[in-house]
């Protein structure tokens, strides 16, 4: 067995986020996300393991479980260093490994292709990593009054993926915590105990999201690398006494309600349908047929996250959602951040990318007279052709 072991313990505060940056949203999918689904598309891994902070256990446990993908899959909790990680990873491999594949959470880019290569390098090494010609030259400065040039051609930048049959990784984690702790990558390990693991040259960008601007840049290439396109919604619910008013997920106090057979959240529908419909998916009505009792009065952010969840299974990636709320009253302006708030959480994505805007009807028609609120949506995704 094959494992990958992917860590995503680390703080990752230097984004600028206060947040683990694994866990911020690039376009539908957290970071993590996007790392683990370049991972599970090598076929040379049979078994996926993520390290996750302790305090980060549930929420990475969650994601881990909703891959689109039939890997077998675990989570363990890592620890505060990179070497503990790999320690708690190593108590935490299911039984019959013979080899881990250790990649940084935080290098998105990875080709799965370029795994393979690490990996196929096991069947003549004990150890492989990918490394990365230096492209700059490198100066030596170990005194304030010294400078060496080191000839660049000698100089090369460890990434990861880095692998290992698993004697070979027991053994380089079994010295001492000191020891482990001056080592900053894996491979650096082995080195130590006299040993040289495979080299392979990176062919591809794989890049480790650290600053801001990385973490900007990643998100323009998703943006770039797929296919746009946009799709419109539209909810009408007629107003009724003796409902909630929840709408885009927020309980707004008024002396009436929204009638429906779900919680009636009228901009939350219309955002599913935009979404579906950029896809080029069925309708909500298909997906969650008002007969169907599993629905009634259901939370329709749940029903958002499902949505959500359709478009990842099938490569799609969301953009930015722009919907219009019609409603006479009550004031709805007070809600619109708690709103956007809200769909964005769930959507994954930051909530610049969601816009709502608020409008009456002017007292014209049914709307006008206060019958009901409607909500208009429209949704781009980024259709991922990799
Ligand atoms: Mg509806």
């Amino acid at each position: 067995m094959r494992v990958g072991l992917v860590l995503a313990a680390g703080r990752g505060t230097r984004v600028g986020a206060a947040r683990n940056k694994m866990l911020l949203p690039v376009a539908g999918r957290t970071l993590l996300e996007h790392t683990l689904d370049r991972v599970v598309r090598a076929d040379c891994l049979d078994y996926l393991l993520v390290a996750a902070a302790p305090a980060e256990y549930e929420i990475v446990a969650e994601l881990v479980e909703q891959l689109p993908t039939e890997m077998p899959r675990a989570v363990c909790r890592g620890g505060a260093t990179r070497q503990e990680s790999v320690q708690a990873a190593l108590a935490a491999l299911p039984a019959g490994t013979t080899a881990v594949c250790i990649h940084d959470g935080a290098r998105p880019y990875i080709d799965p292709a370029e795994i393979e290569r690490v990996m196929a390098a096991l069947a003549t090494h004990e150890g492989a990593l990918l490394a990365r010609p230096a492209t700059d030259t490198v100066k030596i400065r170990a005194t304030a009054d010294s400078l060496y040039t080191q000839p660049r051609e000698t100089v090369w930048l460890a990434e990861t993926p880095q692998a290992f049959r698993l004697e070979t990784l027991r053994e380089m984690y079994a010295v001492p915590t000191e020891v482990q702790a001056a080592a900053t990558d894996d491979s650096s390990l082995l080195e130590r105990l006299g040993r040289v693991p495979a080299f392979i040259v990176a062919e591809k960008p794989n890049g480790k999201i650290t600053t801001r601007e990385d973490w900007q840049r990643f998100a323009a290439y998703v943006a770039g690398e797929g296919v746009l396109r946009v799709g419109n919604g539209y909810d009408v619910h007629r107003t009724c006494a003796g409902r909630l008013l929840i709408i885009g997920g927020v309980s707004i106090p008024a002396d009436f309600g929204l009638d429906g057979h779900s919680d009636a959240d009228v901009l939350t529908h219309a955002v599913m349908d935009a979404l579906l419909a950029a896809a080029g998916l069925r309708d909500i009505g298909y997906y969650f047929p008002n007969t169907d009792e599993r629905f009634r009065g259901a939370d329709s952010l749940l029903l958002l996250a499902e949505v959500r969840r359709l478009l990842t299974e099938r490569n799609v990636l969301i953009g930015n959602v722009s919907a219009a709320l019609i409603a006479e009253r009550p004031k709805l302006a007070p809600y619109i951040e708690t709103m956007r708030e809200n769909l964005a959480r769930v959507l994954r994505v930051e909530p610049a990318r969601v816009a709502i805007q608020v409008t009456t009807n002017e007292g014209l028609d049914d709307l006008g007279a206060g019958k009901g609120i409607a909500a208009t949506a429209t949704a781009c995704v980024i259709e991922r052709m990799v």
